[in-house]
């Protein structure tokens, strides 16, 4: 900190300034790394789609099955980056809280089925089985149902990316005091390394970038999970065994007239 020592007359007193040097320091090597992290992840698709045209220009054109192999990963990178900007976005309007939470009554049992109904396909195609546990007195909640569904996509998305075929995925709802709702995604994959946990909701961080990415994944996915989770007045945690498996708990606060049930 720095002190000011005033040398006006009468006033023979010490001003202390304080100054939270290092968190402007943290905050600014954030936003460094920030942008750092979304520029390689746009360059990357950028470089292989100019990469692909080329090919096609050289030659490629002319032999209509690698023409079509080509256009179809210069698609698939297109798409990666239409998502990554997407998450961006989104990151940032709840970042700036323009973000605008319409909460809505909901069904806790009837949207847990969606979720799992939405991921059949992919569930079927990994021979992972799912289980929904819901609680009694769980009852109905309001809720940003579109926001929601968003956190609970991107968590089952990931129990499935990162459970091996065969594995099983429990979501489980319970009611807690004091009057919260909690909504936990389990599931029995490859897990996570102790030394990951403590950053794994800082934007970008994934503990394989290589695999993430060929998952598909942006590593945002459980940045944009907490936010909509804070914006709920609810909160996160993960905990996570390697080899063993991960779980991700959230809760979302009961209105009050909910509460006094
Ligand atoms: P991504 O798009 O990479 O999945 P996320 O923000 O959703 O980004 O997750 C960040 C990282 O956390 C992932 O890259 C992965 O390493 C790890 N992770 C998330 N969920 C799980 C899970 N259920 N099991 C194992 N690792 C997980």
């Amino acid at each position: 900190y720095t002190t000011i020592h005033s040398k006006g007359k009468g006033s023979a007193g010490t001003i202390a300034v304080l100054q939270d040097v290092t968190g402007q320091e943290k905050l600014e090597q954030a936003r460094r790394e920030f942008v750092a992290n979304v520029s390689h992840e746009l360059r990357t698709p950028l470089t292989t789609i100019k990469s692909y045209l080329e090919a096609l220009e050289d030659g490629a054109l002319e032999e209509p099955q690698l023409a079509g192999k080509f256009v179809s990963v210069a698609r698939n990178e297109t798409e990666r980056m239409i998502r990554l900007v997407t998450d961006l976005l989104q990151l940032s309007r709840l970042d700036s809280k323009q973000a605008i939470i319409s909460k809505e009554t909901t069904d806790v049992t009837e949207m847990l089925e969606e979720v799992a109904d939405r991921f059949s396909f992919q569930l079927e195609q990994r021979m992972i089985a799912i289980e929904i546990d819901v609680e009694e007195h769980v009852d109905e909640i309001m809720l940003d149902r579109d926001r929601i569904d968003q956190v609970l996509d991107n968590l089952v998305s990931n129990a499935i990316k990162y459970t091996p075929e065969g594995g099983h995925i429990r979501i489980h709802a319970g009611r807690r005091e004091p009057a919260v709702l909690e909504i936990s995604v389990q599931d029995d994959g490859i897990g996570i390394p102790r030394k990951d946990l403590t950053r794994i909701f800082e934007r970008f961080y994934r503990v394989d970038k290589a695999r993430s990415r060929s998952m598909g994944g942006t590593g945002l996915g459980l940045s944009i999970a907490r936010e909509i989770v804070k914006a709920h007045g609810g909160t996160i945690q993960l905990e996570s065994e390697l080899g063993q498996g991960t779980r991700v708990t959230f809760t979302l606060p009961y209105q009050q007239e909910e509460a006094a049930v």
